[in-house]
């Protein structure tokens, strides 16, 4: 792990498998997001170093559909994961809130570069948040996956929009 990845999982006071199941949970957030609004991904990818994660990404497919909502959803759909990933286990704070909000700072810059208004922001962060929960066995699957495995294919997530 990088110095700011071991920062990072010290301020969460995250395990080093809490650590890289929060990773995973951001992306796959993207990726479902991404697919359920029509995107398709090519891949997850938790990178790795010799001491464990240092971050992940989600690759979209160069197929996909790339209008500007579709965007929007799936850049949303990191920072709804992780919120979503924390109540579910039981972790949820005020503080790993705010934490997980700065580490999504790129994907505000991005969502706010491309939304056309507040209004356009917030209908795509909860679609990414409707199509997460929908897809809530799907993002449980691919936690267990991405445990053990540093990539999953995009086309190995069944996700209905
Ligand atoms: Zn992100």
């Amino acid at each position: 792990m990088t110095a700011k990845s071991l920062a990072v999982r010290d301020a969460l006071g995250f395990s080093a498998d809490q650590y890289r199941e929060w990773v995973a949970a951001h992306e796959l957030g993207h990726a479902i997001a991404s697919i359920g609004a029509g995107e398709r991904v090519k891949e997850i990818e938790i990178v790795l170093d010799r001491d464990g994660p240092v971050m992940g990404r989600t690759v979209l497919s160069r197929w996909g559909r790339r209008d500007r909502m579709a965007a929007l959803v799936g850049l949303h759909g990191g920072h709804v994961a992780d919120e979503l990933w924390l109540r579910a286990r039981g972790l949820w704070s005020p503080e790993r809130s705010a934490i997980c909000q700065s580490s999504s700072r790129r994907d505000y810059e991005q969502i706010s570069q491309l939304a056309e208004s507040g209004t356009e922001s917030a209908a795509a962060a909860s679609a990414a948040r409707r199509h997460i929960e929908t897809n809530w066995s799907t993002f449980l699957a691919g936690l267990n996956f991405l445990a053990t495995s540093s990539r999953l294919p995009g086309r190995a997530l069944r996700v209905s929009a």
